[in-house]
């Protein structure tokens, strides 16, 4: 069974169809990588996923239950992490303390009650998973842009959800800075499962095994990088352009 199964969905604005008959499974552990040309219905598929659009028909199941229907919130504390395109961090705030603030999500006391002493264990780990250790008292405001998306990636991780969704992010990172997120993301989906909205095919190539790619809210293709480069279909509405 898929830990994420998406079936028949179906997604209208003002009478436009966004999305239209989308099936879309997950197995737990996957890394899966979703592309698409502007407008294909990517990010309509996450806000789905995680309640922040109804749509007009379907089905989300996460780990055997039904989840459409249900509230933001209550779908975070199910499992399920995302990220935006805009930034999210507290930018006068510390790394260590936005991790702080990200994790007590899961804890009865507010964190920033317990500054000056030493951070918890999973902060410190998320810390290391991430390459920010060296940055922890650093505030988020002057991060560097990949910094500060790796910083994001550490803020889900804290929440500890099983599913990750993670729009665009490499968008906008060096080549140094793809190259880090690439493996933080290999590293993450060791023990959680992962679903990255993505275009650049050259980050594709070198990490993604199976890609979904979308077009006009309806699924044009999956499989591997090479099949669906080699996909005529593909390459017309998509690396083609
Ligand atoms: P992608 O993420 O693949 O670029 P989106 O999921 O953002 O695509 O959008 C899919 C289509 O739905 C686009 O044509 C977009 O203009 C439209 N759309 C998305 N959100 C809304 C909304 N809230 N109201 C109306 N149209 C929307």
């Amino acid at each position: 069974m898929s830990l994420l199964e998406v079936r028949g969905l179906n997604v209208v604005f003002d009478g436009f169809k966004a999305v239209t008959d989308l099936d879309f499974d997950v197995a737990e552990g996957e890394l899966r990588f979703v592309i698409g040309p502007n407008g294909a219905g990517k990010t309509t598929l996450i806000d789905c996923i995680t309640g922040r659009t109804r749509p007009a028909s379907g089905s989300i199941t996460f780990d055997g239950h039904e989840i459409l229907g249900r509230k933001e919130h209550r779908i975070v504390r199910l499992g399920i992490g995302r990220t935006f395109q805009t930034s999210v961090v507290f930018e006068e705030l510390t790394v260590g303390e936005n991790l702080d603030l990200a994790a007590s999500f899961r804890r009865p006391l507010p964190a920033l009650l317990r500054r000056r002493r030493a951070y918890p264990d999973d902060v410190v780990r998320v810390l290391e998973t991430t390459g920010l250790a060296g940055l922890v008292e650093r505030k988020a405001g002057v991060l560097s842009h990949g910094q500060r998306q790796w910083l994001e990636i550490g803020m889900l991780l804290v929440q500890q959800p099983r599913l990750l969704l993670l729009d665009e992010p490499v968008a906008g990172m060096s080549r140094d800075e793809r190259e880090r997120t690439g493996q933080l993301l290999v590293e993450v989906a060791k023990t959680h499962t992962v679903v990255v909205i993505e275009h650049d095919m050259e980050f594709l190539r070198r990490f993604a095994t199976v890609v979904t790619v979308l077009h006009e809210g309806r699924l044009l293709r999956q499989g591997s990088v090479a099949d669906v480069q080699a996909d005529p279909r593909v390459q017309e509405v998509y690396l083609g352009r």
